[in-house]
């Protein structure tokens, strides 16, 4: 049996998640934004939750943790790295351990860029990977902490994953990410029609997260930057690819 997943709209554009093991009724929400969601989620599905997961330590992933405790109590995972700014964590991990929601094994994967101790949750055995604001649908977190090379060398970490991997991020900003994507990649006709069902979800109130990473290797820049059509379209054909995608983030950084 693999996880459950439900996706849980918080705040203006936030998202955390539940994952329910049903094997064992474990269950673990990913990210706190907010607390009146995730519990009247967990209500609405009768499930108890048993762990909470961090991806970082940024206001609009925690700020609901403990209003989210007092009324579900849970053990907390977070960055080891990050434990100063974090609330107070149960289970600290580092980059290749692992936490287990029942039966489900979920590994650690360090994603620094967008914050330094910025983690993932990959469980291989679901083929879902809780991102929040490393990779997102068609983009990336802005690189605030760490530095151009390192959020291109935790990209890489998370493209050579199987490509059927359901990927779990933190916010709905795909329409504008396509509007960017677009921008830098033009020609790229899975681009354009990704963009165009994006649009129609949108218009419609329906998330456009999760999506698959090969959809994210298909049309996300952040992830081509050995792309030819985008090195040719930045100038930089034969560029270093770290610097390609440097250049890709800052560009959006000024869209
Ligand atoms: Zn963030
Ligand atoms: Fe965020």
């Amino acid at each position: 049996m693999t996880l459950q997943i439900l996706t849980i709209p918080c705040l203006s554009d936030n998202y955390a998640y539940l994952a329910h093991d049903p094997a064992t009724g474990q269950t673990a929400a990913v990210d706190v934004p907010e607390a009146a969601p995730i519990l009247k989620a967990l209500a609405g599905k009768g499930w108890v939750l048993s762990h909470v997961l961090i991806t970082h330590h940024h206001y609009d992933h925690v700020d609901g943790l403990a209003d989210l405790l007092a009324a579900a109590p849970a053990q907390v995972v977070g960055a080891t790295a990050d434990a100063h700014r974090l609330p107070p964590l149960d289970i600290a991990v580092t980059e290749g351990d692992t936490v287990k929601i029942g039966e489900q094994t979920g590994h650690v994967l360090d994603v620094s860029g967008h914050t330094v101790g910025h983690i993932a949750f990959h469980f291989p055995d679901s083929a879902a990977i809780f991102t929040a604001d490393s990779l997102m649908a068609l983009g990336c977190g802005r690189v605030f902490e760490g530095t151009m090379p390192q959020m291109w060398h935790s990209l890489q970490k998370l493209a050579v994953l199987s490509p059927e991997t359901t990927v779990y991020s933190g916010h709905e900003y795909t329409q504008s990410n396509a509007k960017f994507a677009l921008s830098v990649d033009p020609s790229n006709s899975a681009l354009i029609s990704r963009a165009t069902a994006v649009d129609a979800a949108r218009a419609k109130g329906q998330p456009t997260v999760p999506s698959t990473l090969a959809e994210e290797l298909a049309t996300n820049p952040f992830l081509r930057a050995t792309d030819l059509d985008i090195q040719a379209h930045l100038g930089m054909v034969g560029a270093d690819p770290a610097d390609v995608f440097a250049e890709i983030r800052t560009r959006k950084d000024c869209f």
